[in-house]
């Protein structure tokens, strides 16, 4: 990462959920956590393991809410000098319950927590200062002042020379607002990589059919698209017309969330450590999958050797 570290900007959670599964909240359930979560940190923490130079800009309460996200991102090797901490607001949750399904059902706090206080503090600056790659999830377009800072931190890394992705998981009822999906378009404009899950695709592009929406893409900035699909796998598409396609780990899925954050967070580390497409995506396939045996949104996040490690296990697949 010669031009400076990965950074993102977003929402750190905990999440704490029901043992269970079923419908809601309505009556007392075995609940458990608090788990690290919050796309952005999942993203940077999956990031930080697999070897790549990582920061976030974030904000947590004074609370052990806070404490367990910062220690956990701070021992997996993550720039943490950027996560402010809010004297008066609590760390933003997430209450999940899994349906029968494969549904979820929320309870939030993320608007009037400590996340939704993000800041362009000197901390902040600095690290955008130094970094040479902004990672932007669509989540965090959810927190009003975290725009502003993306908008800062894409002029000041650009003019740097560096290099944008955009992982495009925008809450659907966000586009509805005039302006957030006028956002929306300017980062699909400026983005090198965007990596979109599913319908996310046509979202972005603004048209149907999956190699119409890519030469969409292609057509504004991008040149490189990474294409989730779940439990289906991924391809990677560039611009000079090459297509590689990289099947699913089969793993048992104990918990989906975070699958597409820690794809994304060894997609990109790998790529900005000099790996090939082929090497950088099969990393981040076993990354995702990974993730979804483990309970807690980032508890399977793997370190590069625990990532050959789960790679070897399956057979005819190397890396
Ligand atoms: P999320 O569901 O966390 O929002 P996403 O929708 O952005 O994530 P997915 O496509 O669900 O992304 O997952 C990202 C990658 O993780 C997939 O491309 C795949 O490589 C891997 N993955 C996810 N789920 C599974 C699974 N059940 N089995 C194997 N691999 C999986
Ligand atoms: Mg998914």
């Amino acid at each position: 990462d010669a031009l400076g570290p990965t950074i993102t900007i977003g929402e750190i959670l905990v999440e704490i959920m029901a043992t269970d599964r079923g419908t809601g909240f309505l009556e007392p359930i075995t609940l458990i956590g608090p788990y690290p979560s919050g796309a952005p940190a999942i993203f940077i923490d999956q990031c930080a393991r697999i070897g790549g130079s990582a920061g976030i800009i974030a904000c947590v309460g004074d609370d052990d809410f806070g404490r367990v996200n910062v220690a956990r991102l701070h021992a997996d090797g993550a720039d943490v000098s950027a996560i402010s901490t809010s004297p008066e607001f609590p760390t933003g949750s997430a209450f999940v319950r899994y349906r029968n399904d494969g549904s979820r059902d929320f309870v939030f706090n993320i608007a009037r927590s400590a996340a939704s206080q993000i800041d362009l503090t000197a901390a902040a600056r600095a690290l955008i200062a130094r970094s040479g790659h902004l990672h932007v999830m669509g989540t965090a377009f959810a927190i009003p002042g975290a725009i502003e800072i993306i908008e800062y931190a894409i002029a000041t890394i650009k003019a740097r020379g560096g290099s944008i992705s955009f992982d495009p998981n925008v809450r659907k009822e966000l586009l509805g607002q005039s302006e957030t999906r006028a956002r929306f378009a300017r980062l699909v404009d400026i983005a090198d990589l965007i990596l979109p899950s599913g319908e996310e695709l046509f979202v972005a592009a603004g048209v149907g059919g999956e190699s119409e929406a890519v030469h969409a893409l292609f057509a504004r900035n991008a040149s490189e698209v990474a294409l989730k699909r779940g439990a289906k796998g991924s391809t990677v598409f560039t611009l000079e017309g090459r297509r590689i396609d990289c099947p699913a780990f089969a793993v048992e899925e104990i918990d989906p969330t975070g699958a597409g954050d820690c794809f994304g967070g060894a997609y990109v580390a790998c790529r900005r450590l000099g790996m090939p497409i082929e090497q950088a995506l099969t990393y981040a396939n076993a990354a995702g999958a990974r993730n979804v045996t483990a309970r807690g949104p980032m508890e399977g996040a793997g370190t590069r050797a625990e990532l050959d490690a789960f790679i070897a296990m399956t057979p005819g697949r190397s890396i």
